[in-house]
């Protein structure tokens, strides 16, 4: 997403609409762009820097890590804030900061029932997993707690 800097004018400028999925790179990863991506964004400039600030969301396919099936996720970003000192160039491109955010709030393990929509069909071993881990942890303070 290029703003260009001369179209900005003093008392800042709303940036509301779509614009092609920024993360089409990745989908060798087995995570593919459903659909583009939505922003919503006041930007402004102060100080010799342009800031921006709002939300954006992405929609994307993921595969379930636990019944391995493809499911729409969407990426929700809603505290975009980005703030770049200018050194001349009229436009700036944001596209970079918005794929880094999309990237960060990718989620690691995706389950296809994470937000309630659908029930996944697979077994459900992270909650098993993650209770022998807390159970290994408690273990090592109490051996640790032993020892001095
Ligand atoms: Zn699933």
């Amino acid at each position: 997403m290029k703003i260009h800097l001369k179209q900005i004018p003093a008392q800042g400028l709303h940036l509301d609409g779509d614009e092609d999925c920024p993360i089409h790179d990745i989908e060798a990863e087995g995570i593919r762009c459903a659909g583009k991506l939505h922003y919503n964004i006041d930007t402004g400039i102060a100080g010799g820097a342009l800031w921006a600030k709002g939300s954006l969301s992405q929609p994307v396919e993921l595969s379930c890590v636990s019944c391995l099936e493809k499911f729409v996720h969407e990426i929700e970003v809603p505290g975009f804030a980005v703030h770049i000192e200018l050194h001349g160039p009229e436009t700036v491109d944001l596209t970079p900061l918005i794929r880094e955010d999309l990237l960060l709030n990718l989620p690691a393990h995706p389950r296809c029932d994470r937000d309630g929509h659908r029930v996944c069909k697979g077994k459900q071993p992270e909650t098993v997993e993650e209770n022998a881990k807390r159970t290994l942890d408690w273990s090592a303070l109490d051996k640790l707690k032993l020892k001095s």
